[in-house]
C-alpha cells in the first residue's frame, strides 16, 4: 500500500496536469455543443425536434408514493413505466416526423428514467439542480413540447397525487389566474414561441391544462374517484399516448405557444404562515397576506429560477 503511493500521486499530478491543459479547451467552447446537444437550426434540419417534460404522479398505474418515492415498493417498477411511457411519445412523434428527443427527467431527484431504454435520437436532462426546472434544456430550436405523467394542481378533487410543484404551495397565480405545473412549465415554452402539443395523466390534469392552454392532445391514462384510482394498465396507456403523440405532431401547426402579458405578477399562498415568512426575507418578495407572498418582473426566466429557490430550498419538497 505504501509502496504504491509514489505511482498514485505521480498518476493524480499528470492527470491535474491534463485536466489544466485541456480547460481552456473546455470552457471555450459551448457545454452543450460539446456534448453533440446542440442541433442544426429548424431550417436545415431533416425532421422536428421535440422537447418532453416528464414526471412520474399521472403516469398509468401510479396512485401513491408507493410507486413516487425512491424508499416505496413499487418505485422500480414506476420507473420503468414512466419510461415506457416516454418512450410511446416519442415513437408516436417519430412517426408523425419527429427526429430528435430531448426528455427532462423531472420528479423528485429528477433520476427516474432508464436511460439505457433510449435510443441514439434522444438526451436525457438528469439531476439537480435547474434553473428551469421540469423545463430545464430548453430553449428556441424546438419545434413542439410534450408532457408525460402530468398531474393536477393542488386541491383538486378527484385528482391523482395533485399538488403544485411542493406540497406546501396551497394555490399559485400569475396574473390571478391559478397555475397547475403544466401551465407554469408551458409559460417557458410559450417564452421560446414553442406550443405545448400533448399531454398525458389523469382526467383532472387533463381538463385543467385545456381550460388554460387551449387546444392540445390529451391522452387520459387514469381518473381519481373519491380517494381511489380507475388506471389504464401500462401496457394500454402506452398504445393510447403513441396514437395522441403522432395525432399531435401530425397537427402541428394548430397549436398555439401559452404566453400571458408581462409583467407577471407571480402570488403563492403557502400552507403556513411561517413559510411565507422565510420567503417574504428574500429582496423585493413581497408579504400579501399570512400566507401569502407576491414577486413581479418582466423577465420570466428571472422569476423561473427564483421559484425553484423557494419551492426546493425554503420548502425542502420536490
Ligand atoms: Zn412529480
Amino acid at each position: 500500500m505504501f509502496r504504491r503511493t509514489p505511482f498514485i500521486l505521480l498518476g493524480s499530478s499528470i492527470f491535474i496536469l491534463f485536466l489544466a491543459w485541456s480547460k481552456p479547451a473546455l470552457y471555450s467552447q459551448d457545454k452543450f455543443n460539446l456534448l453533440g446537444f446542440s442541433s442544426p437550426q429548424k431550417e436545415a434540419r431533416k425532421g422536428l425536434k421535440v422537447f418532453i417534460s416528464a414526471d412520474i404522479e399521472g403516469i398509468a398505474g401510479v396512485i401513491s408514493s408507493s410507486q413516487t418515492a425512491p424508499t416505496g415498493e413499487e418505485y422500480a417498477k414506476a420507473k420503468d413505466w414512466m419510461s415506457n411511457e416516454v418512450l410511446a411519445a416519442i415513437e408516436g412523434a417519430k412517426a408523425a416526423g419527429a427526429v430528435e428527443f430531448i426528455v427532462a427527467d423531472s420528479h423528485g431527484s429528477m433520476q427516474n428514467l432508464l436511460p439505457e431504454k433510449f435510443g441514439l435520437d434522444t438526451k436525457l436532462v438528469r439531476g439537480w439542480a435547474r434553473p428551469l426546472g421540469m423545463m430545464q434544456g430548453i430553449d428556441n430550436s424546438f419545434d413542439a413540447v410534450m408532457f408525460i405523467g402530468y398531474h393536477a394542481q393542488a386541491g383538486t378533487r378527484d385528482a391523482v397525487l395533485a399538488h403544485t410543484i411542493t406540497g406546501t404551495i396551497y394555490n399559485l397565480r400569475v396574473n390571478g389566474i391559478t397555475q397547475l405545473e403544466a401551465s407554469l412549465n408551458a409559460l417557458v415554452a410559450g417564452y421560446y414561441g414553442i406550443p405545448v402539443i400533448m399531454i398525458s395523466g389523469d382526467q383532472a390534469v387533463a381538463e385543467e391544462a385545456t381550460k388554460l392552454l387551449g387546444r392540445i392532445e390529451v391522452a387520459v391514462v387514469k381518473r381519481g374517484v373519491s380517494g381511489s384510482v380507475i388506471t389504464l394498465p401500462p401496457q394500454a396507456a402506452c398504445q393510447l399516448i403513441r396514437e395522441k403523440a403522432e395525432n399531435a405532431v401530425k397537427h402541428l401547426k394548430d397549436f398555439k405557444p401559452y404566453k400571458i402579458q408581462p409583467p407577471y405578477k407571480f402570488e403563492i399562498d403557502f400552507v403556513s404562515a411561517a413559510i411565507a415568512e422565510v420567503v417574504s426575507w428574500i429582496p423585493d418578495i413581497r408579504r400579501e397576506g399570512n400566507r401569502t407572498v407576491s414577486y413581479t418582473d418582466g423577465d420570466l426566466l428571472k422569476i423561473m429560477p427564483l421559484l425553484r429557490i423557494i419551492t426546493r430550498f425554503i420548502n425542502q419538497g420536490n
